[in-house]
């Protein structure tokens, strides 16, 4: 008879749903390593692509998640964010108005910056979970349950690949698990784009300001124009991140810069005269335009061999403010399914051979998650028109919880 050894996750993607998860199945005894293709995201060797100053909304759903694995941790994240307890519509004429999420219970969604939130998550991870940053995994065969990555230094190290009990793929909407995945088993998969591409602006701080804040730093902004809109989440530093909401179908008239900044003066005055229009014009000009796109894909799990969370499982557009919640949420659930099915930290299934405990645990999660992931795919998409035309109309205030949930 074999003995039991402790059972060995292997995770790939320490974006904030890898890294939580790595310390939350670290706390249940596994043994756990984890893959990420980008830079170490720790200290001041970070490079520099790993600090730009995107945020997002961090809402009661993801906080919980945090507390069910440290509480610590969802208290350092509170303090470090900005509550934002309203929307701030801003209308053409440059007129704003507050719409509060909940003036009975003051609930509020929390500005973090997106680097600042992964860095911690990774800083948070014990010496004793092994971490391989600039490792792509680059197959994985899931029957014999062995990953092969590839790095920049380690192009042979990685021949005979790293064995696993279970592969997580934490790897965002692109999912390398879960393409193999779809070679094992019979998942269902849609992938849809709304017609809008994304695009990141900066409003910097201003010196002559309290804070720094040139408008005020506890609302949510929202600039509606019905097809199109603008949003601006703020940071510590004064400063906010905005952000372009604009169909590639329009943004292809905007070819010259005269053109774009006929554009912004005539839908976001407010916005041109405090960041001031070469500012806007130049990150316009240069920043990325991204893709919005939802996924579904169910089972999320195969055998007891492979599972996947986040934006791996689930993409969903950004206007719920609910994907990285849910991701982290996700952790969660996968939890107290763990409990609940009292899968113990140690095994003694063998490479290849099904451990029949856990994968009845996976199954159920993936079947206890399936609902609410379809639901708040669709919420977010409702949102899209809610928060770009919807907020104008005057019966906005009998939705106006729908993005503070
Ligand atoms: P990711 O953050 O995508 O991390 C995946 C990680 O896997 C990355 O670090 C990547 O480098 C790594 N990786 C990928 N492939 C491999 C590989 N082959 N090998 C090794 N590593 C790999 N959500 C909110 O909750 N609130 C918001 O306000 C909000 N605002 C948003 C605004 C915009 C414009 C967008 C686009 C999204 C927004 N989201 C928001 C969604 C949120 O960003 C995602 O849901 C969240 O980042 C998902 O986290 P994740 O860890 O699952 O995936």
């Amino acid at each position: 008879m074999s003995a039991d050894r402790p059972r060995k996750v292997l995770i790939i993607g320490a974006g904030p749903v890898g890294a939580l998860t790595a310390l939350s199945l670290h706390r249940r005894g596994w043994e756990v390593e984890l893959w990420e293709s980008r830079y170490d995201p720790r200290g001041k060797n970070a490079a520099p692509s790993n600090l730009r100053s995107i945020n997002l909304a961090i809402s009661a759903r993801g906080l919980e998640a945090l507390r069910s694995v440290d509480p610590s941790l969802a208290e350092q994240f509170q303090n470090e964010a900005i509550p934002m307890k309203g929307r701030m519509i801003h209308h053409v004429d440059g007129k704003q108005e507050s719409q509060i999420y909940d003036p009975i219970n003051g609930q509020c969604i929390n500005s973090i910056g997106r680097p600042l939130l992964n860095q911690r998550l990774v800083e948070s991870l014990p010496p004793s979970i092994k971490i391989r940053f600039q490792t792509k995994l680059s197959r994985v065969d899931l029957d014999t349950k062995i990953a092969y990555g590839s790095s920049p230094e380690q192009k042979d190290a990685d021949e005979h690949g790293t064995p696993f009990d279970l592969i997580i793929g934490c790897d965002g909407s692109w999912s390398k698990v879960r393409t193999s995945m779809m070679r094992m088993e019979r998942m269902d998969f849609s992938q849809s784009f709304i017609p809008h591409a994304y695009i990141e602006l900066h409003m910097p701080a201003d010196p002559s300001r309290p804070g720094g804040y040139a408008i005020d730093k506890n609302h949510l902004h929202i600039w509606p124009r019905h097809s199109f809109m603008l949003i601006g989440l703020p940071n510590k530093d004064g400063s906010f991140t905005l952000t372009l909401f604009l169909p590639f179908s329009s943004l292809s008239t905007l070819t010259t810069r005269e053109a774009a900044s006929r554009f912004f003066i005539e839908h976001f005055p407010s916005a041109v005269q405090i960041v001031g229009e070469k500012r806007l014009l130049d990150d316009f000009e240069n920043n990325p335009r991204g893709n919005l796109v939802t996924i579904n894909c169910t089972p999320s799990a195969w055998s007891s061999h492979a599972l996947l969370l986040g934006d791996a499982s689930h993409s969903m557009v950004p206007f719920f403010g609910q994907g990285l919640n849910c991701g982290l949420e996700d952790v969660r659930v996968l939890n107290s399914v763990l409990e609940k099915h009292q899968i113990s930290s140690t095994t003694n299934a063998k490479l290849g051979e099904t451990d029949i405990d856990l994968e009845l645990a996976l199954k159920s999660y993936s079947v206890e998650r399936q609902a609410d992931l379809k639901a708040i795919c669709e919420l977010a998409l409702q949102n899209y028109t809610e928060m770009r035309s919807h907020v104008l109309s005057p019966l906005h205030h009998i939705r106006r919880f729908v993005d503070s949930a």
